[in-house]
């Protein structure tokens, strides 16, 4: 008992930015969510990294709020969904999974569901703002505040360029909106869940997060490796003249005008974000719906409905005509499925591999 006093169990507080540098930015396993930065005022973008501007000895919220510390899937999907998820679960807890576009025609990835169901959120009051990711004309993603069924669908369409979107949550709450919607990769809808989960004293802005649209996500890019390397160099396109990038059967491919270049999906690793690496999870398992492009017929998405709400929001679009739905093929699920399980075993390897390197990862699938 003594030396328990003496050695008190640590607690996330007594963990600020220097844990947080030492035991995830420097070993490669942030996945540059942006949470850190939008919830503390000391933080800030340096290139891409989050950095530290000024110390507060007595701050542990990065430390609490980042995803990639003491992160415990199976405690948050109990609060989330009053249940630990199966083994078979592979794309976690979801009640309903389904074929899916808008019937507005947007410019979007797939089936245009991600923008469709925001500016759903948005017409019926759920939401007061959508904090959606832009781009800007070199493809860099930019967070954005969208308070207009325009604002978002300008936003449509996937970047493959590793973003601090959760930026956009602190820009929201400065403009005064209450019940923010976001749109993000798993990393992402990981750190907001943790924001809204944690009890005192890291309840800050938690009642104000009030849609989670979560994407399917193999894993992202960093800008300065696929463009200089890959998009400019192999494929000899200027950044401004591409239209639009794609994973399809296995290829990365990217549109410019009528002109198409692809590589296998392998070839694209050595561009890859390296915190994306120590990541479980494919289908954004904690969101409210998920929506991803694999397991549809194209010009379509698959959808995972998971809480009431994500239940609420897609069953009212239907409603009004704003989407549309398909059944979802089980072939196409089970792909899906397969995704999700590849992204669990590389995460098992990697985490293996740091380990061995003595880098301990504190993340529960
Ligand atoms: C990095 C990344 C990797 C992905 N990998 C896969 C995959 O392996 N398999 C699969 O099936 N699907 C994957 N997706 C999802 C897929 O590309 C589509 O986003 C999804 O199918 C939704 O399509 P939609 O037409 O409904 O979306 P849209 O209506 O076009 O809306 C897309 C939304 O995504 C948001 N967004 C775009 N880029 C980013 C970004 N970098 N970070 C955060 N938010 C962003 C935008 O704000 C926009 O609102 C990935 C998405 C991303 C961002």
């Amino acid at each position: 008992m003594a030396a328990k006093e003496k050695y008190p169990e640590p607690t996330y507080l007594e963990y600020g930015f220097g844990e947080l540098d030492y035991d995830v930015i420097k070993k490669e396993l942030c996945c540059y969510c942006g949470n850190c930065i939008a919830f503390c005022p000391k933080i800030d973008r340096e290139g891409n990294r989050p950095e530290l501007i000024d110390y507060d000895p007595n701050c542990g919220l990065c430390y609490a709020y980042c995803p990639r510390t003491m992160f415990d899937m199976p405690g948050m999907a109990k609060k989330v969904f009053g249940r630990e998820r199966k083994v078979d679960e592979v794309l976690g807890i979801y009640r309903k999974a389904a074929s899916a576009r808008a019937r507005a025609s947007v410019r979007a990835q797939d089936g245009g569901i991600a923008t469709a169901l925001l500016i759903q959120a948005l017409n019926s009051g759920v939401i007061d703002c959508a904090v959606v990711t832009d781009r800007d004309d070199k493809w860099r993603g930019v967070p954005k505040v969208a308070t207009t069924a325009e604002e978002i669908a300008s936003a449509a369409g996937t970047k493959y360029t590793i973003t601090p979107s959760v930026t956009g949550v602190q820009m929201a709450m400065d403009q005064g909106f209450k019940k923010i919607g976001f749109v993000g990769t798993p990393c992402q809808i990981q750190a907001l869940r943790k924001v809204q989960l944690l009890e005192e004293p890291y309840a800050f802005g938690q009642e104000k997060i009030g849609l989670l649209v979560g994407l399917f996500c193999m894993e992202n890019f960093e800008h300065e490796l696929l463009f200089p390397h890959l998009v400019e160099g192999k494929f000899g396109f200027k950044a401004e003249e591409v239209d639009k990038f794609e994973v399809q059967k296995g290829m990365f491919r990217v549109l410019s005008g009528d002109k198409v270049k692809e590589v296998p999906l392998e070839e694209t690793d050595e561009y890859a974000w390296k915190g994306c690496g120590p990541c479980f999870d494919f289908a954004a398992e904690l969101a409210d719906v998920s929506v991803g492009s694999v397991g549809s017929k194209a010009g379509w998405s698959t959808v995972l409905t998971r809480t009431d709400l994500g239940a609420k929001v897609y069953d009212s679009a239907l409603a009004a005509g704003s989407i549309e739905e398909a059944t979802v093929s089980e072939k196409g699920l089970a792909l899906a499925g397969r995704l999700a399980k590849s992204k669990e075993e590389r995460f098992t390897a990697k985490t293996a591999d740091l380990l061995g390197r003595g880098v301990p990862v504190n993340i529960r699938r």
